[in-house]
């Protein structure tokens, strides 16, 4: 569903992203781990259009985004932006609006959909995320956990193909990253497709079928949790991984 081809992206004269290649297959559940500064939300970011790559190919569902290092299609990049959704570590909820106005506002501006129709989906997806009760609360009384379930039911309002998760997670303490991963494990039984940079390496072992390793721009080692994670073969995933040497 997404190829990615040789993605190089730098910031002035800082290679953030070397020659990155992979592929996601609709029902996938890719995971992305790797350390600080290795490039995992630069490239989540150039695939929802947040930044701009400097060489390589990205497409999706047989559309070009970039094509060596070229952006051509105005309509096919707005096409594909319509297919994904992201979810982001800060949850980046409108504080002003309910609950169910944040859901609400992207299909109602950008879609033009009537209120009949939006209406029931935010009910039923925050009933998905076990949160209809707080559908008319401002955001400053929900928990972390509940703000980013509302942050994924909002990026499900507009039918994506595809969820990217950027450490959905890292913000939250331990009982409240639990009830997020239950949601993002839901979500991947119904065959969501998914990448998700994570450092719940026990999600990634457990929901993931594809993990990539990533370090200093480029992908170290990939691929089925079984290879990458309980036995990496390369010496930096190790070391990652906080393995004996
Ligand atoms: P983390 O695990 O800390 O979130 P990451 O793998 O997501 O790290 P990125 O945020 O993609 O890493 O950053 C990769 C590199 O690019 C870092 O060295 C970072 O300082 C640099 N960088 C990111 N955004 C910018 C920017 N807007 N301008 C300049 N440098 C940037
Ligand atoms: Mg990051």
């Amino acid at each position: 569903f997404i190829e990615v081809r040789n993605l190089q992206k730098s910031f002035g004269p800082l290679e953030v992203l070397k020659d990155i290649s992979f592929d996601v297959q609709k029902n996938d559940v890719m995971a992305i781990i790797g350390p600080s500064g290795s490039g995992k939300s630069t490239m989540l970011r150039s695939l929802i259009q947040l930044e701009q790559v400097g060489g390589g190919s990205i497409r999706v569902d047989g559309d070009y985004l970039v094509k060596d290092g070229i952006y051509t299609n105005p309509a096919d990049s707005k096409t594909i932006n319509s297919k994904m959704g992201m979810v982001f570590q800060q949850f980046n909820l409108f504080p002003h609006l309910t609950v169910k106005q944040n859901l609400e506002l992207a299909p109602k501006l950008v879609k033009k959909e009537k209120a009949g129709d939006y209406g029931h989906r935010s009910i039923e997806l925050l009933e998905k995320v076990g949160l209809a009760s707080k559908a008319d609360e401002l955001p400053s009384r929900l928990s972390g956990g509940q703000k980013q379930r509302v942050a994924i039911a909002r990026a499900l309002m507009m039918d994506p193909d595809i969820l990217l998760f950027d450490e959905p997670t890292s913000a939250l303490d331990p009982q409240l990253t639990k009830e997020v991963l239950q949601v993002m494990r839901n979500l991947a039984e119904e065959h969501m497709t998914m990448i998700v940079v994570t450092h719940e390496m026990e999600f990634a072992s457990n929901v993931a079928n594809h993990v990539i390793f990533m370090d200093d721009g480029m992908i170290v080692e990939s691929g089925t949790p079984d290879e990458v994670i309980k036995s990496p073969k390369e010496i930096r995933t190790k070391r990652f991984l906080n393995y004996e040497l």
